[in-house]
């Protein structure tokens, strides 16, 4: 590092020189360290926008862009680290998240903000080019949502949506089971009829926010109809615990958590109507793919704008053009084609591709910045990070191509243990 450093010298750039001398009382480990590498802590603006995609977007999309962008590295970078490090969610930034008005998405009314899908999406990914966490908690409580939105009733909405919208309360969707996370849709946890209402016994894994949300959608088997139903369950509701899930090794600063349900009971009238079967669950699923798939668009966009530092491209401008390329190659097919395959339902694989691209163009970025590149300060070993659980959590990638095999062929490959019809995509 010492070679590098001076070697480099004369190379520093103007905005790290500065940085180096406004952080030297806030953060002296990172700064006094390397100073060529500003923290990620002051997240740099764009690189660039080498194609000019911004001339692509509605003016919305663009406003969203800004403002999003705006906030996150404002408001987001300088205590980001701080908390992944220690896997705990700021709560005290809740605030400011809401003020994007990005919850909900395209939920219109009830006080959603009602955006295009691609206008979500484009906000979504802005999140995530600067932390990945911000964006998963954004997502799976606007998965909440939107199966309100869907499925609920009118009550429900009004009941639920505007505060949720807000972030003044907040949403968890729980399907998957400790034993049922490809194979959600054999879920064991079962509904069962009482009188003025349902028996929800069971458990759920790895559910986001679930640790302190006040609103939790859960999945139950129906043991009437021996279907999949959705539920309403609040906050402290008698026989409901969620236990977080320690030492992630990405998304740190979401709170994953284990849920046991012991006799809750679910009033008849926080059961979702619009849920009668696992096809109703899928509906949910096939919005929310588009919006996990801008995810690896975003988290590399960022690593882009932290390696392009004069003192690494000078080195290596091809790693950088690299990763430049297969960015704007992944943002271009999603571009084009989000919105058309989303109506058609046609997503699967094109998701699961998208983060698989994306490992490789991280994993450059990773080598690029050498040892800084192994530590979370300067976000490219936390982007590296945090892309792991993406990778896997709206289906893997193994699912994800075997449903395409199937389609395109006819024929299902799922290993026999596992039926077809019962993988949750
Ligand atoms: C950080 C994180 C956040 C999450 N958040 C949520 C949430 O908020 N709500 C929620 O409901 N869930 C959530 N999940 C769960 C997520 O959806 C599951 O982890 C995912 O679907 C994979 O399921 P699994 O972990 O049980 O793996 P498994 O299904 O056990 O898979 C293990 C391996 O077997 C392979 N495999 C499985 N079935 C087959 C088959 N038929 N043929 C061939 N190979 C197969 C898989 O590809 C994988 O490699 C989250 C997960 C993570 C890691």
């Amino acid at each position: 590092m010492t070679a590098l450093s001076s070697l480099c010298q004369d190379e520093v750039d103007e905005s790290a020189k500065s940085s180096y001398f406004n952080l030297y009382f806030l953060s002296l480990d990172v700064s006094l360290a390397f100073p060529q590498a500003t923290p990620a802590s002051q997240f740099p603006p764009p690189a660039s926008d080498y194609y000019q995609f911004d001339d692509l977007l509605t003016s919305e999309e663009r406003v969203v862009r800004l403002k999003v962008r705006e906030c996150m590295e404002k408001e987001i970078a300088p205590i980001m680290t701080k908390y992944w490090e220690k896997a705990e969610f700021p709560f005290h930034v809740v605030p400011k998240l809401s003020a994007m008005r990005i919850s909900g998405g395209t939920i219109k009314g009830y006080g959603c903000p009602g955006l295009s899908i691609t206008a979500t999406a484009i906000g979504l990914a802005e999140i995530a080019r600067v932390d990945a966490s911000c964006s998963t908690f954004i997502l799976v409580h606007s998965l909440t949502m939107l199966t309100i939105a869907l499925c609920g009733s009118e009550a429900h909405k009004q009941k639920y949506l505007p505060s949720l919208a807000q972030l003044t309360s907040i949403g968890c969707w729980a399907l998957t089971e400790p034993d049922y996370g490809s194979d959600a849709s054999a879920l064991k946890t079962t509904a069962i009829k009482v009188e003025g209402g349902w028996i929800l016994e069971g458990q759920k894994r790895w559910i986001g926010n679930s640790t302190f949300a006040d609103v939790l959608v859960i999945f139950a088997r129906n043991t009437t109809t021996n279907q999949i139903n959705g539920y309403i369950v609040k906050k402290n509701a008698p026989g409901l615990t969620s236990t977080k899930i320690e030492n992630k090794i990405g998304l740190r600063m979401v709170q994953n958590g284990d849920i046991l349900l012991k006799k809750v009971f679910v009033p008849d009238e926080d059961r979702l109507p619009g849920v009668d079967s696992f096809k109703d669950t899928s509906k949910v699923l096939a919005v929310s793919r588009v919006m996990v798939s801008w995810q690896p668009i975003g988290i590399s966009t960022g690593v882009y704008d932290m390696c392009h530092r004069r003192y690494l491209y000078l080195m290596r401008t091809d790693y950088l053009v690299s990763i430049l390329s297969r960015i704007q190659a992944r943002f271009c097919n999603k571009f084009d084609f989000s919105t058309v395959l989303h109506s058609h339902d046609k997503l699967y694989n094109f998701q699961a591709w998208i983060s698989s691209k994306a490992r490789e163009t991280l994993s450059l970025g990773r080598e690029l910045l050498g040892g800084n590149g192994t530590v979370t300060d300067f976000l490219v070993a936390k982007a590296f990070c945090d892309l792991e659980p993406i990778y896997t959590y709206e289906g893997t990638y193994d699912i994800n191509t075997l449903v395409t095999g199937r389609e395109i062929t006819g024929i299902a490959s799922f290993k026999p243990a596992f039926s077809a019809q019962r993988s949750r995509l």
